[in-house]
This record gives structure tokens, sequence and C-alpha cells, in this order.
């Protein structure tokens, strides 16, 4: 789950990390109203669950609280495009009304989950902003990175090893250590999976200051942790998504035209590699669970049918617990519902396989049965 920036920064604050005064303005009055009360020179800036404002218009620096109106009346009830969104980009309800900040250098700091530490690491950078994974591409030595004993934490002097190796001035040393410090504590007490300052200002009167911020939230955690769960923001995410997270069901969009429905997270993985592996593009992952009812899988084909990208289905389904004649009818009573369908491949096997067959063939769908992944492959080889 991710945050909104202001609420990122409320968290930071938490944890010792020095942060510009601001407050989050819902309409353009409020946002003058915010940036009288900060002294007129703001920031606007609008909070989507997206990286890149900054080259997307999305953040605005004024001088003047009617400029912060009219700067605020610009982003709210629009939708900001960032390389980081699809096309449709993500809608603005809120925008952050920051005090302007004097930046003479931008730094990185961010506490991420690295596989290869098999646990979090600080990676840190004298070249933050908005380019850092175009320095990480160019000039990886630029890019410091410290795994810390996760048992131990991140230790103040690892802090002020990194504040040496990106050549910080000696009074910003202990500021930046214990804004390390502040974030892995956050990273590890909160169960996040990103914790990502960019830019780590340093102000020209020499403060360090979180200019911009950034909290991801590990979903399988978030129970601990029903103060961040309630924070969530539903008009970020993608409705796919969201209706399948409501019914339980792991989804997870991807870039292609077939739509993919699976029972297993295993079955699908292979699934999604067998529909690569002939030159197909799967839309999705998706796994129905072991024991779905007709109900769900209803859902989880409407999920799929309401997708306008695929154009055509491969339905793999290994009836165990989920029998095939259930998941039959699921499908039958999402089509009906839809009233349309695109061409389906399905390969289903195990308990009522034949009766699964038979209630999707007396359905009239556009269905190619086959018995293995080997002709599931073929068949979607064959189709357009
Ligand atoms: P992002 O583009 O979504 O990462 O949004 P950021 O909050 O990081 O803002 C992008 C860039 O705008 C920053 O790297 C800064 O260069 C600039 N910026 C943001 N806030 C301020 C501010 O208060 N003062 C100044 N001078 N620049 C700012
Ligand atoms: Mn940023």
């Amino acid at each position: 789950m991710k945050l909104h920036e202001y609420q990122a920064k409320a968290l930071l604050a938490q944890y010792g990390v020095p942060i510009p005064r601001g407050e989050v303005a819902t309409t353009p009055e409020e946002a003058a109203a915010v940036a009288r009360s900060l002294g007129g020179r703001v920031v606007v800036k609008a909070q989507v669950h997206a990286g890149g404002r900054g080259k997307a218009g999305g953040i605005r620096l004024v001088d003047t609280p009617q400029q912060a109106r009219e700067a605020a009346q610009a982003l709210l009830g629009r939708r900001l495009v960032t390389y980081q969104t699809g096309p449709e980009g993500v809608p603005v309800h809120k925008v952050l009304v920051a005090e302007a900040v004097d930046i003479a250098r931008e730094l990185y700091l961010a506490v991420v989950l690295d596989p290869s530490a098999r646990g979090p690491a600080v990676i840190a950078s004298a070249e933050g902003g908005v380019e850092i994974e175009e320095v990480a591409r160019r000039s990886p030595e630029k890019i410091h990175r410290l795994a810390p004993d996760p048992l131990l934490g991140l230790m103040p002097f690892q802090g002020r090893q990194l504040a040496y190796a990106l050549g910080l001035p000696p009074s910003l040393v202990r500021p930046f250590a214990d804004t390390a410090v502040g974030i892995y504590r956050l990273f590890v007490e909160k169960d996040c999976s990103l914790v990502e300052i960019n830019p780590l200002a340093i102000t020209t009167d020499g403060r360090l200051l979180a200019v911009d911020a950034k909290v991801n939230l590990d979903d399988d955690a978030l129970f601990r942790h029903p103060d961040l769960e309630a924070l969530r923001d539903r008009t970020q995410e993608d409705p796919l998504e969201a209706a399948a997270a409501d019914a339980d069901i792991a989804y997870v969009r991807l870039e292609g035209d077939v739509g993919c429905l699976v029972n297993g997270a295993g079955l699908a993985m292979a699934t999604l590699d067998m529909v690569s592996r002939v030159g197909a593009q799967p839309a999705n992952f998706l796994d129905v669970g072991g024991g779905a009812s007709e109900e769900k899988v209803q859902k989880a084909f409407a999920i799929i049918l309401d997708d306008p990208r695929v154009k055509r289905i491969l339905v793999n389904i290994f009836g165990g617990i989920l029998r095939c004649d259930v998941a039959a009818r699921g499908i039958v009573s999402a089509v009906r519902a839809k009233g349309f369908c695109p061409p389906m491949v399905v390969r289903m096997l195990g308990t009522n396989v034949q009766e699964g067959r038979d209630i999707l063939r007396t359905a009239g769908l556009p269905v190619t049965f086959v018995e293995t992944l080997q002709e599931a492959a073929e068949a979607l080889r064959k189709a357009p």
C-alpha cells in the first residue's frame, strides 16, 4: 500500500526527520489560507500515488496566497499524468501546501528491501533530485549502499559513514546520520517496503530538510497497523486491482492482451511463462485461489472482462477443491452479466471436468477446449 507525500512526511516527523512546514488542502480557498499562514511563498504539490510530479507540472512554486489559490485550482479535480502513471493518469483530490525552501543541494536517501542482502538496505547519493534513476544508470558509483545487521539495525556510526561517503560538510554529518537512523527505524517498526526521501535538501542556510517523501507499506503486515491502513486512498489505485482486493483475489495488472484466469499461484505463474513463451503477452496475473466459490470465479472473470485491453482469454483451472462445474458456472454468470466474451482457450482438468465443459459449451461461449498446457500454447499461437 502506498501513502501520500503528506502522510509519509507526518511519519518522518514522528521519527525525528526535519520536514518543511505545510498543510494539506482540498479546495483552492484552503490552499490560499494555508499559504497565508505560511507567509505567502509556498510550493503547491499534487498529492498522488506517483512520482515524477515535478516534470509533469504537479509541483508549483508560487509567491503569494492568490497564486497558491490558482495553482491549487489548476491541479485539483484534474488527472495528473507522469512517467510513472499510465496514460490515463491519477486523480488529484488534495494538494500539499508547504513553505518554499531555498535549496542549495539535493541528496537522495532511502531504505529499501534488498533481496541480495536479504533485508533492508540504506541507499544514499549526493546526486538526488528528479534524475536518480539516471544517476544509477550512468554512474552507479555515485550510489552508496549499506545493509546493516538486521538484528542491530542501522548504527549511528554507519549513518555518519554514509554522510562522509557523500562528502557532506561536518555540520551536516550528525543531522544526516540521525535522519538515516530515523528512517531505518521507521522502515522496520511500520513494516515498510520502501522509505524514500528524494530530494533530501540542503537548504541555502545550511539545514537538512526532507522536501519529498515516499513510504510504501507491506500489505501482508498491514493488519499490525490499523492506523496506517486507515490512510488507504482507493481513488489512487487501479480500479481493477482494487476490485480484486475487495474480492480477495490475487491480481496483478500486466501489459499484454491475454486475460488469464487460473487457480493457484504456482499454476498462474507457470501459465504466464507459457503465454510469454509463445510470444503472447499476459494482461494480468490472476489467482482465484484453491477453494473459490462460483461467486468468486464470477467476480474474477468480470475483472478480466472489464479490462478493455483483453482481446482473448486463457482459463487454466485444475479442479481439485474448486470443481470444474463451479468454475464454469462462475464464468457463464460473468459473461451473462457483461453481455460479451472474447475468444477463450480453456484448459480444465479434475473434478467434474465433463460437466464444466458442457456448461461452457451449452452456454454458447467462444471456447477452444484443450487438454494440456502445450495445446493451450498452440491454441494461443494460432489465435490472432
Ligand atoms: P516529484 O517530482 O514527484 O519527485 O516531486 P518532488 O517533491 O521531489 O519535487 C520535484 C522537485 O521540485 C524537487 O526535486 C525540487 O527540485 C523541486 N521542489 C520541490 N519543493 C521545492 C521547494 O520547496 N523549493 C524549491 N526551490 N524547489 C522545490
Ligand atoms: Mn521527489
